[in-house]
């Protein structure tokens, strides 16, 4: 599979609306889910000599409406990694502190150490979305923001970190099947906030916050791939690929130490 066609390319206008939610590129589900099982594998030894070298970090950003598989990304893609080399950090309404201070303090504070893999289950981007939507703070306000964030992101990226972001794309009606899902499942229950009835009242807003936001903020060097995110498999594999591809490309190797590994004896 070839994610790039989900690629958004740097300072290009989108359209959610415009954007496959439901691709599948004719595979079927057993086929992507077998893809999927030799991607991990592949994805575990990269993910070895990542933290092995330590000389970079990773950042993933996962964004998407409430449903849209954030949750089901991190369990299924960087579940299988090694926990020791991964750290998954999710934001909420910021409260106590984090309301002191600037929206990136706490995105900052959260960002991978070099060796790891930092996945944000939403992320800075919901100080450009549901903080627009719900005019949490004035336009002129919220309109530096993405100027801030290329800058944030590009300091970032210049001092050794890699960002990957994803935003995982559902259609409305997918949203209310997931939604029925989890008010009928007891077991899936927990998860559903009554809130996320009135937040789908907003999809259109979302909608467009989140275009914006995305075309804004889509750079060279910390790029954003709109996710068809209907097909949970297929969502992985998209995930998953961009994972291999990204820490492929890095070509690292393991450290080679300063000593003779013949010349130790081991009594
Ligand atoms: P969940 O991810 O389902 O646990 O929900 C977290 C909630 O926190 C979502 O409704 C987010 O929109 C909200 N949230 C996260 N970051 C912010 C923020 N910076 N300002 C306002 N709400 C936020
Ligand atoms: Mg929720």
């Amino acid at each position: 599979m070839d994610p790039s066609k989900h690629l958004i390319k740097p300072a290009r206008n989108i359209d959610l609306r415009e954007l496959s939610t439901d691709e599948t590129e004719d595979m079927t589900k057993p086929e992507g889910k077998e893809q999927l099982e030799a991607l991990t594998e592949r994805l575990v030894e990269l993910q070895n000599v990542f933290y092995a070298d330590g000389s970079r970090a990773l950042l993933v950003v996962l964004q998407g409406m409430d449903t849209s598989g954030k949750d089901g990304v991190i369990k299924d893609v960087f579940g299988p990694l090694n926990a020791q080399g991964c750290h998954v950090d999710s934001f909420k309404v910021p409260a106590g502190a984090e309301t002191r201070h600037d929206y990136l303090w706490r995105v900052h504070a959260k960002c991978p150490e070099k060796g790891m893999i930092g996945v944000f289950n939403r992320s800075h981007y919901e100080d450009i979305g549901v903080v627009r939507v719900h005019n949490y703070v004035p336009p002129d306000i919220w309109n530096n923001r993405y100027r801030h964030i290329r800058e944030f992101e590009r300091m970032l990226v210049e001092e050794g970190t890699i960002i990957r972001k994803f935003f995982l794309h559902i259609s409305k009606d997918e949203q209310q099947e997931r939604l029925e899902a989890r008010l009928a499942d007891p077991n899936k229950r927990w998860k559903f906030d009554p809130k996320d009835v009135e937040e789908r009242k907003l999809w259109d807003a979302y909608q467009e916050a989140y275009s914006e936001a995305i075309g804004a903020t889509s750079t060279k060097y910390a790029p954003w791939h709109v996710v068809p995110a209907d097909h949970k498999w297929y969502r992985n594999l998209v995930v998953a690929t961009v994972m291999v591809q990204t820490l492929g490309a890095l070509n690292l190797e393991y450290p080679t130490p300063d000593f003779d590994p013949k010349k130790i004896k081991v009594v």
